[in-house]
C-alpha cells in the first residue's frame, strides 16, 4: 500500500505483536462475559498506541492520523471491541481536549487518558436521537463556579468502565443554523450527582460497555468545560467526522480478519477429495472479490487519513461518506465469509458468526447510510 513505509510498517508490526498477545487471548471473555478490555487498554497506552494521533507536545506519538488508522485496523482484525474501545476514548472522545482544552484540561485529563491510565467517554445522543441534537434535554446552568448538569444520556461506549465523560449539554438558546446553545462538558466519574444506568445487552461488540448515563444537580467545576460556551457542539462536530474514517477502518479491518480466516477454511475444506478453494471456480472469485473490496475500501480510507495529516477540509464529507462505503462492504463480506463456512458459520466456538453480528453493529454505531450521506449533504 502506497502509505506504508518504514516507521509505520515497524509500528503495524508492533500492533500485530499487541494484538496476538494481548487481544486474542481476551476476545472470548469480552464475547461471552461482556468484560471490557481495561488491560488492553492500558497496554495500548504503555505502547503509545492510544497516542499516535497526538503531537509530542501532550504526550503523544507525534500526530500521525494514518498511524492511528494502521493500529485500528490491526487490531480489528482480531477484536473490533478492542479496537472501538481505543478509538473511542483515545480519539472520538478525548481528541478536542488537544485542541480546544485548556493546559490543565491537557495535563489533568488527557494525559492519563493517552497514558491509557483512565478511560474517557463521549456522550451525546439522547433518547431523542444523536441528529436531533437541538432537541437535547441535557443541561447545565452555571451557578458561581459550578455548572448544574441535569439529565440523561444513551448509547455511551466505555460507560461504567470510564474515569471521564464529556457531556454535550444545553447551555444557552438553541440555534440550528449557528450550530449554538450546546457545550460540552467533563464530568469526572466520582462526582456526587452523575450515575451510570444500564449496560446495554447488545447484537455485537461485546464488551464495548455501551449505556446509560443520569445527572441530578452534578455539580461540576466551571474550568471543565471544554472550548467556547455554547459552541461546543459546532466545534466538536469535525472530530466527530473525523472520528467516522476510522469507524469505518474498524468495521474494514474486521472485514480483513473474518476474510483471512475464511481463505484458509476454503484451502482446507475438503470436497469430494479436493479443498473448497480448489474445487469450485464460484469459490475463488467470491474470495477475489471481497479482496478488491477491502482494498477499494482501504484506499479510499487511508486517502482521508492522509489529507487529514495535511489538513485537508474535505476529510469531514469524505470521512462520513467513506464510513457508510466501508460498514456496508463489511457486512456484505462478513455474511459471505460465514456462508463459506456452511454450518460451521454459525457455531459460536467457532469465532465467525462474530465477525457478522459485529459487522452490522456499524450499520447503526455512528451513523447509518441516510443519515451519514444527510449529514455530509449540508458540508458540500
Ligand atoms: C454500539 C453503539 C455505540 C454507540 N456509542 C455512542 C457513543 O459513545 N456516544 C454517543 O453519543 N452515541 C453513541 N451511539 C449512538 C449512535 O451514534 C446512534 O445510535 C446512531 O447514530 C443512530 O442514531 P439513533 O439511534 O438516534 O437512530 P435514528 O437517527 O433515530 O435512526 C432511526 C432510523 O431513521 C433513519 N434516519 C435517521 N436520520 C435520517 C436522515 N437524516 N435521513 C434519512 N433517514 C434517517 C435511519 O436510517 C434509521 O433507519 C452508539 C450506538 C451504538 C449502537
Amino acid at each position: 500500500m502506497w502509505y506504508m513505509n518504514e516507521e509505520r510498517a515497524m509500528i503495524r508490526d508492533m500492533v500485530r505483536d499487541f494484538t496476538e498477545n494481548e487481544v486474542k487471548p481476551f476476545v472470548r471473555e469480552m464475547e461471552e462475559k461482556d468484560a471490557y478490555p481495561h488491560e488492553i487498554m492500558r497496554k495500548a497506552g504503555e505502547l503509545g498506541i492510544l497516542g499516535l494521533a497526538y503531537p509530542e507536545s501532550v504526550g503523544g506519538q507525534g500526530q500521525d492520523f494514518v498511524n492511528l488508522g494502521i493500529a485500528l485496523e490491526e487490531i480489528a482484525k482480531e477484536s473490533q471491541c478492542a479496537s472501538l474501545c481505543v478509538l473511542l476514548s483515545g480519539f472520538l472522545g478525548a481528541r478536542p481536549i488537544c485542541d480546544l482544552g485548556t493546559p490543565e484540561q491537557q495535563e489533568k485529563i488527557l494525559k492519563p487518558i493517552i497514558e491509557g491510565k483512565e478511560i474517557f467517554v463521549n456522550s451525546l445522543t439522547e433518547p431523542v436521537g444523536i441528529n436531533n441534537w437541538f432537541d437535547y434535554r441535557t443541561t447545565a446552568v452555571l451557578d458561581g463556579d459550578e455548572w448544574v448538569i441535569n439529565g440523561g444520556k444513551i448509547f455511551a461506549t466505555n460507560a461504567g468502565e470510564a474515569e471521564w465523560y464529556s457531556v454535550m449539554c444545553v447551555t444557552g438558546e438553541i440555534d440550528p443554523m449557528q450550530m449554538k446553545g450546546l457545550s460540552m462538558i467533563m464530568v469526572h466519574k466520582d462526582t456526587p450527582g452523575f450515575t451510570v444506568g444500564h449496560i446495554e445487552n447488545k447484537l455485537g461488540l461485546h464488551g464495548s460497555a455501551t449505556g446509560q448515563l443520569y445527572f441530578k444537580n452534578c455539580r461540576v467545576p466551571k474550568s471543565q468545560v471544554l472550548g467556547t460556551v455554547d459552541f461546543g457542539y459546532a466545534q466538536l462536530a469535525p472530530n466527530t467526522m473525523k472520528g467516522m474514517a476510522y469507524l469505518g477502518l474498524i468495521a474494514i479491518g474486521g472485514a480483513e480478519g473474518v476474510y483471512e480466516k475464511t481463505v484458509k477454511y476454503c484451502k482446507e475444506r475438503m470436497h469430494v477429495g479436493k479443498s473448497l478453494y480448489d474445487s469450485y471456480q464460484v469459490v475463488r472469485h467470491q474470495l477475489a472479490e471481497m479482496y478488491g473490496k477491502i482494498d477499494m475500501a482501504k484506499a479510499e480510507l487511508y486517502a482521508i487519513l492522509d489529507d487529514m495529516n495535511n489538513n485537508d477540509p474535505t476529510v469531514l464529507t469524505r470521512s462520513l461518506l467513506a464510513k457508510g462505503n466501508a460498514h456496508k462492504i463489511a457486512e456484505e463480506i462478513a455474511s459471505k465469509c460465514v456462508l463459506l463456512h456452511g454450518g460451521n458459520g454459525v457455531v459460536v466456538e467457532n469465532d465467525i458468526e462474530r465477525y457478522y453480528r459485529d459487522a452490522k453493529m456499524w450499520d447503526i454505531a455512528g451513523g447509518d447510510v441516510p443519515a451519514l450521506v444527510d449529514a455530509a449533504t449540508m458540508f458540500l
